[in-house]
């Protein structure tokens, strides 16, 4: 029999282009201009709102026919590239955006040309994403016993703590039984600054939004401790289970750090959980200026940070530090007959990643952190948290210098709260104004700061993790909502006059 009787009339076409020197020259086309957009970042408005007509042009039917790569990245450069939401710009202040850099373009193509799976087996991208645990354990005074994951960010690294603090709180059976087995009724506690991600955890764990005690803050944002030790004691007295606290460094809302020091404390006398939210705020820790205020921090039992806000690592990277590996690993390990460890072949590498998060395929993420350590050095990359707080200081600075401006909170980190006043305006209206002379700034292009509320008033919220923003940004950004708010003072008589 000829070798010809086995072949099949199908037509055996992989999916790779049929001429990869045109595709080729399409790619470095590509390459170059991702390299161009991030390289003229600065000369572009900050924001541009997305056209109507871009937004019907990205509305197709389900293509069933081939349209080429070159009509497609066309349909990039043209519909998607321009409309960003500016986090790569300098004067890019909202919430808390990391900038990336151009390095990141280069890590994650080559993380596709690997395509790897992350999940486990024996492959060098595993021992890449264990080097960024180890660097992260060292980085933190984490013991070698302790687990890491790279992750899609703090919410997801929150998560992944707080299953784990849960399980451990309730025997690890609990996978089997559920939470309503044992009877008890567990609760945590976090301050009304926390995150929103943790009490959506919550909800999730199956405990309850409710279950987690939300403890006020004092002056400066941070956690009251004597209301922490009051709503334990409470608990305790009515008979549920204290068994968590998790504290927050670096607020969303003005950059507080919680007394790390005194909650770790807390928690021992307890026997609780400690965890710490640190998306942006623990890598202060690498700022000899900046640890004294997270002491304590590298005696929790886990933290959640980001790399893509203030290690400025392409969107998105974050990690769960857990200093009970062992506990980490029960939480999630579960490992099917067609997942069997084996001690060599493709099957090795053990243990597997997938034991200790919800995902079973994981992307190689950890190549372009690895990449961002290496390239940049944590020296630098800590030299830059510093300008952010200097720059932060300096803003502040103009804030108080100028009467027509108010600051709202005190600035722990990189966080600046203030407003524009004006006299002759009611609480409600003032309110109005700020929240305008925020939204022609981002129309404009001009900066982009977002609002937030701080004691009922609304604050225009300046953060800074932005390693191309300078001083002078400050000084513009100032000049800008100065001009904002004197023009608004003046259509704002002239409706009241009509
Ligand atoms: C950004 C942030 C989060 C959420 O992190 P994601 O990476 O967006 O999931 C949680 N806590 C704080 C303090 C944050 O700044």
């Amino acid at each position: 029999m000829s070798n010809n009787n086995h072949k099949t009339a199908i037509e055996e076409k992989s999916l790779d282009p049929e001429n990869w020197d045109d595709f080729a020259a399409n790619a470095h086309q590509m390459l170059d201009l991702a390299l161009a957009h991030m390289k003229s970042c600065r000369d572009r408005p900050v924001w541009k709102p997305v056209p109507e007509k871009v937004k019907e042009e990205l509305q197709e039917p389900l293509p069933m026919d081939a349209q080429g790569a070159r009509k497609t990245s066309d349909d990039i450069t043209n519909l998607v590239l321009p409309y960003g939401t500016g986090n790569t710009h300098p004067k890019f202040f909202g919430w808390v955006h990391g900038s990336g850099t151009p390095s990141g373009i280069i890590a994650e193509m080559m993380a596709a040309a690997l395509n790897a799976n992350l999940g486990g087996r024996d492959h060098a991208a595993i021992y890449v994403e264990r080097q960024v645990i180890q660097w992260c354990r060292e980085m933190f005074e984490f013991p070698d016993s302790s687990s890491g994951l790279v992750v899609s960010g703090t919410s997801m690294a929150s998560l992944i703590a707080l299953k784990t603090a849960r399980d451990k709180a309730l025997g690890v059976a609990v996978r089997n039984t559920g939470i309503g087995a044992s009877g008890a009724r567990l609760t945590a506690y976090a301050s009304e600054q926390a995150h929103a991600c943790i009490s959506k955890t919550f909800d999730i764990l199956g405990l309850g939004q409710n279950a987690l005690r939300s403890i006020p803050v004092d002056a400066s944002y941070k956690m009251d401790v004597d209301a922490l030790r009051s709503a334990i004691k409470q608990d305790i007295a009515d008979g549920n289970q204290p068994f968590c606290i998790i504290g927050t460094a670096g607020s969303v809302n003005t950059g507080s750090i919680d007394d790390l020091e005194s909650l770790s404390e807390i928690a021992k006398e307890h026997g609780l959980w400690l965890h710490v939210d640190g998306a942006f705020g623990a890598l202060g820790w690498l700022c000899d200026e900046l640890r004294p205020k997270l002491k304590g921090l590298n005696q929790a039992h886990s933290i959640a940070f980001d790399f893509h806000k203030w290690m400025h690592v392409n969107y998105d990277a974050g990690f769960v530090l857990v200093r009970d590996g062992k506990a980490h690993q029960q939480s999630f390990s579960s490992r099917p007959d067609y997942l069997a460890a084996e001690e060599r072949g493709l099957a090795g590498g053990n243990p597997w990643f997938c034991e200790y998060g919800l995902e079973l395929s994981r992307g190689f993420r950890a190549l372009k952190v690895w990449w961002q350590f290496k390239e940049q050095g944590l020296t630098r990359i800590a030299e830059k948290i510093s300008d952010n707080c200097q720059q932060a200081k300096y803003l502040t600075s103009l804030i108080e210098r100028n009467s027509k401006f108010e600051l709202m909170a005190p600035v722990a980190l990189n966080i600046v709260c203030f407003r524009f006043i004006a006299a002759g305006f009611e609480a409600s209206e003032l309110d109005k104004l700020n929240k305008e002379i925020v939204i022609r700034l981002q129309e404009q292009g001009l900066a982009a700061p977002s609002t937030t509320l701080l004691q009922g008033k609304l604050a225009i919220r300046v953060n800074i993790t932005n390693h191309r923003t300078r001083m002078q940004d400050c000084d513009e950004l100032i000049s800008e909502c100065n001009d904002l708010g004197t023009q608004l003072i003046v259509e704002n008589k002239k409706i009241a006059i009509d």
